[in-house]
Parts: structure tokens; sequence; C-alpha cells
């Protein structure tokens, strides 16, 4: 979608946005898929609630990218324009065992920050490509911890108020990659509290899970990690697997031959091939298991 608004493009730099025209979105996700839009990156934080007034105001629908580690973008002209955080200079500030951190700071580096300053628990997390901001949104965790676990605030721009507010950690359920923030919230910093641990031991924690990953996962292919949400009690990929689909493809789709729930890019995939893909699966998995699988990978199509 082209912005074609002049009021909005000459409202722009008063806001601190910068207006990046007709971007690749298969340049900006880690599947390599998707067509081209506009894209608003956003400088100032306080400059949100006039900028979606105004995009709202004349009807311009839009989206929210962080790293794009988890998103599945549909082909050709998009139907609305993305918004994307800029990261600033200083993104993450620590003080004793909190860590206020932007939600457009690096995971990995922001994870990485912590443990040189002797703050651990998201050793996890090493090796989940992204943003702050997504990893809010979706919970992201793995080995058994997952983002939500250490939040004590967050501030957040809420489409329903129009009002920058931050939000208590009580106040947010934090479920397997699901919370409870409305589709249109904007998370734009956290407030972590951190337990303190020498930075050897983290280290050796991090160690730990990168090994596990570099054994299991197609590290270096294009993929949005895991495909779907494992069941309760269940393994999304061990049911693939036992139905013998490492390697399904359609056209350059394709199940990876290491994770049975790690859908890869192994080409010029289109996301139409990627959704035949994903339905071909499910509908598979559906008539062997009688399981309802459910995306973990968030779907922009329409
Ligand atoms: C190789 C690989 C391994 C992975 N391993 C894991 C894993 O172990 N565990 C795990 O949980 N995930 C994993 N993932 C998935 C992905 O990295 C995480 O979900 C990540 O947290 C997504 O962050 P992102 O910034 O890339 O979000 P995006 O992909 O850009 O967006 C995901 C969703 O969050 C929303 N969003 C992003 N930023 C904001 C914001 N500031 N405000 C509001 N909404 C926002 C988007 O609108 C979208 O709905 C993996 C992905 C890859 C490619």
């Amino acid at each position: 979608m082209r912005i074609e608004d002049p009021k909005i493009v000459a409202a722009l730099p008063e806001l601190s946005v910068e207006l990046r025209r007709a971007s690749s979105l298969a340049e900006l996700t880690s599947l390599a898929i998707g067509g081209a839009t506009d894209l608003l990156r956003i400088r100032d934080h306080e400059s949100i609630p006039g900028l979606l007034s105004l995009l709202d105001y004349h009807g311009v629908p839009h989206r929210f990218l962080g790293g794009g580690s988890n998103l599945l973008v549909g082909d050709g002209e998009l139907p609305w324009i993305v918004l994307q955080l800029a990261s600033p200079d200083a993104d993450v500030v620590l003080e004793g065992n909190f860590a206020q951190v932007d939600a457009a700071a690096d995971l990995g580096r922001m994870v990485t920050y912590c443990a040189k300053h002797d703050l651990g628990g998201m050793e996890g997390l090493i090796g989940v490509p992204g943003t702050v901001g997504g990893a809010l949104r979706m919970n992201a965790g793995a080995y058994g911890m997952q983002i939500g676990s250490y939040v004590r605030e967050v501030k957040v721009y809420r489409a329903a108020t129009r009002r920058i507010e931050i939000l208590r950690g009580e106040q947010i359920s934090f479920e397997y990659r699901h919370t409870s923030f409305a589709p249109d919230d904007m998370m734009l910093a956290v407030k972590l509290e951190l337990p303190s641990k020498p930075y050897k031991e983290i280290l050796q924690g991090i160690r730990i899970c990168n090994e596990k990953r570099r054994s299991s996962q197609p590290l270096g292919q294009k993929s949005a990690g895991c495909i779907f949400k494992n069941p309760p009690g269940a393994s999304a990929g061990r049911m693939i697997d036992e139905l013998g689909l490492k390697g399904l493809s359609v056209g350059d789709a394709r199940v990876s031959d290491r994770h049975a729930n790690f859908f890869v890019n192994a080409g010029k995939a289109s996301a139409k091939d990627m959704l035949a893909l994903i339905s071909n699966v499910r509908e598979r998995v559906r008539s062997a298991f009688s399981v309802e699988l459910e995306h973990e990978v968030v779907i922009w199509n329409a």
C-alpha cells in the first residue's frame, strides 16, 4: 500500500517518523517471503498517539513489525502499511536487578548484555531472533522458560484509549505463546526483574541452549521457528515426524529434514506455497491424530 495523502506525508517529519516507500517484507522477515508496502519507522514513542490518530482518521490500515522472525507475509502488493520502532542508542538500562529495555532492542543482544552484568534467567532465549517487543507479544520462550516470568512493567500504546500506559506485570497474562494484550496494542518498553547470577554460570547455560539448538534446528536456513504450537501434552514436531513428512515440499516451501515443526524457504518460496504446505500438514495431522494444530507463526495474508 502506498501512502498517497499529502497531509500524512507532510506530518511525518514533525512526528520523527521516517517513510520508507515500497519496503519488501521478504527482506524484513526471516522466512524471506512477502510482498511490498510503505514502512514507517518511529523514532519517538511520544509521537505514536498522534501518528495513529492521523492514520486512523485517514483510514490507513497498519500492522506492527518487530524483527520479522515469527511472520509469514502474503505475496504481492500488501493492503496495509507497516509500523516499526527504531532502536534508540541506550536500549537497555540496568538498575540493580531491574532492566529497562526498549521494545526495539534486539532480544539476543539484551540477554547477553544482562548476562555480562551478572543478571540471568533468560539463557533459553539465546538463539530466539527478533526484538524484545516481538518476544513480549509472543511470550517467547524455550527450554522451560518464558520472558513473561520476568516482566514487572510494560509501557504500551493502547489503541482502545489512544494513550501510552504503563501496565504492571500482574495486569498482563502470559501464557504459552500468547498474551492478554489487545491485537492493536503496541509494546514500547519493558521493565524486567532478573535474578543475580555470575556471568560464568549464565554463559554455561547459554552454551547448553546453543548446543541444543544447533543439534535440533535448521539454523542458517530461512524459517520462522516453529510453525505450530505444541498441543497440550504433545509435540507438533513429533506428530509431523511420525507421519514421515520431513522433506515434504510445495514449491520451495519445505518441512525441514532436521526439525519437523520448522518449515523452511529453500529458495524462492511464495506465501502461497508455504500456506499450502501448512494446510496440507495440518490436514494430515488432523486425520491421523484427530488434533487441530494451531499456528504459532503469525500469518499476515490479508
Ligand atoms: C531460527 C528461529 C528460532 C526460533 N526459536 C524460537 C523459540 O525457541 N521460542 C520462541 O518463542 N520463538 C522462537 N522463534 C520465533 C520468533 O523468533 C519469536 O516469536 C520472536 O519473539 C518474534 O519477535 P519479532 O520481533 O521477530 O516479532 P515479529 O515476527 O516481527 O512479530 C511477531 C508478532 O509480534 C507483533 N509485534 C512485534 N513487535 C511488536 C510491538 N513492539 N508491539 C506490538 N506487537 C508487536 C507483530 O505484530 C506480530 O504479531 C524462532 C524463530 C526463528 C527464525
